[in-house]
């Protein structure tokens, strides 16, 4: 539970119906409807361009949509912006902060704008930055400063703290830091919605999921459901080598699928196709060079539901 003992008023529900944003030629966010439950860590997935920050901004009130409602709980944001300022916390992009502050002098700063605050120590206590409380903001590491961005956006104690790709660019630990910080965030009772492009942080974190490409939502759903809802079954790979036509006849095989990495033979069944795999290639005297299995992942829901990778 949260140090300082604060009993924190309960999250709303926040709709999102059809919403729509436009920049000159480009339709960013094309009539999307969410729904994200309070108390959860909700994240939109989506590559490069997708619409991810646009939609963030426009619930947090800091861009003004085309068209569409936002509500949180009886509140229509748009004509309430008070709402979202006082009970919503956003992470800033750490080159917003000022270079020359100190650690402490950046959240005092960003505490002035607010009536209601947390206590600066718990905030520098809570986020492992205790040696750093003197140091300028220039001196920190990119893992020290996304700690600092998200201090900063509990600073005014907030029901909902949005999250825009809070790990970009950490170490996979300092990333495990951020990972056990924002976990903590929702064991107080908030709502996290965050943006990433990491398939493993969307998969470990977060209990909601939108696929959200060229300004659609595809899906939505946990992340079980939508492994379950586009890519059941599993997976049997094998170096690009290995002679696989497209249409082998295999017990539960599915489809084979190719990149430059592997071909992919998919199956409700392992076992059966693993079996049949494997009489097939003595038969025909083929080594199965490189032969693995795995689970789907996101990853490939993301591919199925796209048509490319999250990192092209
Ligand atoms: P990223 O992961 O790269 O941050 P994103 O999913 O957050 O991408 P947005 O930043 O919302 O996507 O951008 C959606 C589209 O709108 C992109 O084509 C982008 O180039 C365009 N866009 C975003 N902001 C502006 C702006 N202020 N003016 C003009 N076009 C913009």
């Amino acid at each position: 539970m949260w140090a300082g003992g604060i009993t924190l008023p309960h999250s709303e529900v926040l709709r999102i119906m059809g919403v729509r944003k436009r920049y000159g030629q480009v339709q960013a966010v094309d009539g999307i409807d969410l729904t994200i439950d309070p108390g959860g860590i909700f994240g939109l997935l989506g590559p490069n361009g997708a619409g991810k920050t646009t939609t963030l901004e426009m619930i947090e009130g800091l861009r003004k949509p085309d068209a569409g409602q936002i509500r949180y709980g009886e509140w229509d944001l748009l004509h309430h912006q008070k709402v979202a300022r006082e009970r919503f916390g956003v992470q800033l992009q750490t080159s917003a902060f000022f270079e020359l502050l100190r650690v402490d002098e950046t959240i005092d700063l960003f505490a002035s704008f607010y009536a209601r605050t947390l206590p600066r120590d718990q905030l520098i206590d809570r986020f492992g930055l205790q040696e750093k409380r003197s140091a300028y903001v220039q001196n920190l590491s990119g893992g020290q400063r996304q700690r600092l961005a998200v201090a900063v956006a509990l600073v005014n104690d907030p029901e909902v703290v949005f999250l825009d790709e809070p790990t970009a660019g950490l170490d996979p630990q300092a990333r495990r830091n951020v990972w056990d910080s924002v976990r903590q965030l929702r064991g107080e009772g908030r709502t996290v919605v965050l943006t990433t492009h990491y398939m493993d942080e969307a998969e470990a974190l977060c209990d909601r999921l939108a696929v959200m490409d060229h300004g659609h939502i595809l899906d939505e759903g946990s992340p079980q459901e939508l492994i379950q809802r586009h890519r059941p079954g599993a997976m049997i790979e094998l170096d690009p080598s290995v002679p696989i036509a497209d249409d082998l006849q295999l017990p539960s095989l599915q489809r084979v699928q190719r990149d430059a990495l592997a071909t992919a033979l998919m199956t409700e069944r392992l076992d059966e196709t693993l079996a049949g795999l494997v009489m097939w290639a003595r038969e025909h005297d083929v080594p199965l060079t490189g032969l693995r299995t795995r689970s789907a992942t996101l990853e490939d829901v993301f591919l199925h539901l796209t048509g490319r990778s999250l990192r092209d």
